[in-house]
């Protein structure tokens, strides 16, 4: 395991000093970006899915789905203790009684010693974290906010139609952090139109931000999405699996050396695609990304020098 970079499953099992897994909860649903509420279609990349096909059906009570897969974690992977983990689609865009009836029943079970929620930026409201900071309290539980950012460029975030800009996230994630609880951002590197900058950027602002996590994707396009229209008809242009390792490599060395991250590279969904992951397996090109920081010498915050008046720094004034 590489010692370059805060490798998720360590930092798990220092922190609970066990072995703990998350428990993928899929419940119906939509997104503000879906149903017209913020915009129609959605992201150009987003499938039916809404972005969480590793799930079980969403027919099933939240209840029999962390029950059947908690039996297959105890199994497979011996785990003892778990997280409920609200995965697919916005899973805050609800009525907050709704809302707290899906957390309330996903804590029942003694064994779940934490929530994490996906949701996107503009779906983060104060009552909300209200009601989680009350069930912290009283249960002791770790919350954990996933926001989907996918770029700090805005025009980049206008392109792929997201329906909210960088500020919706700042916001978001200030909130978050004020009642303590623990943020992850989903960060797209290869986004049509992002550049090195914008990869700098991105590790710069998050670790600005203090994200505690962040997940790192490559960009897959499904057929019958906008974006694999636009990639039928020519529009798109990828970049090579060489310079998305580049820019992972570039990301970490400008993160934070204290954010967790969660993945380098994202899995995909299985089928009728265009293009994903260069048709390389994920764990390829995470083992390609950790021989890269071998043999260039390098790691996670390297460049992370730039906070707290750098210019002051540089000038020997402090
Ligand atoms: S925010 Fe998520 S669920 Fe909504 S359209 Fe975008 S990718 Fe799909």
């Amino acid at each position: 395991m590489s010692t370059r970079y805060r490798v998720y499953s360590s930092h798990l099992q220092e922190k609970f000093g066990e072995k703990v897994y998350k428990l993928p909860i899929n419940l119906p649903g939509t997104c503000p970006n879906r149903d017209g509420m913020v915009g129609t279609g959605g992201c150009i990349f987003c499938d039916e899915e809404g972005a969480g096909f590793e799930c079980l059906p969403n027919s099933l009570s939240i209840e029999k789905q962390i029950e059947k897969n908690k039996v297959f974690f105890k199994k497979r992977f011996n785990a003892g203790k778990f997280i409920s983990y609200f995965q697919a689609f916005t899973n805050t865009y609800l009525s907050l009684e709704q809302f707290k009836a899906n957390i309330l029943a996903s804590v029942k079970d003694q064994e779940i010693i934490g929530v994490s929620i996906s949701t996107r930026p503009d779906c983060i409201n104060d009552s909300y974290l209200d009601f989680l900071a009350e069930l912290k309290e009283a249960r002791g539980l770790n919350i954990n906010i996933e926001l989907g950012l996918q770029t700090v460029n805005y025009h980049t975030l206008e392109f792929v139609n997201r329906g909210h800009t960088l500020a919706e996230f700042l916001d978001a994630q200030l909130r978050i952090k004020k009642r303590g609880f623990e943020s992850v951002a989903h960060i797209i590197l290869n986004l049509p139109g992002d550049e090195m900058l914008d990869v700098i950027e991105n590790a710069k602002i998050i670790s600005a931000l203090q994200v505690d996590y962040v997940k790192l994707h490559s960009l897959y396009i499904v057929k019958e999405t906008k974006l694999g229209q636009m990639y039928e008809e020519g529009l798109i242009k990828l970049i090579s699996l060489e310079e998305y390792i580049e820019r992972v490599i570039t990301f970490m060395e400008y993160l934070d050396p204290a954010t967790v991250i969660q993945r380098l590279v994202g899995k995909g969904p299985q089928g009728n695609l265009y293009f994903c992951n260069w048709s390389t397996s994920w764990w390829k090109i995470k083992q390609l990304i950790e021989e890269f920081l071998e043999e260039r010498d390098t790691y996670q915050g390297k460049k992370f020098t730039y906070l707290n008046g750098k210019a002051l720094k540089n000038k020997n004034l402090i």
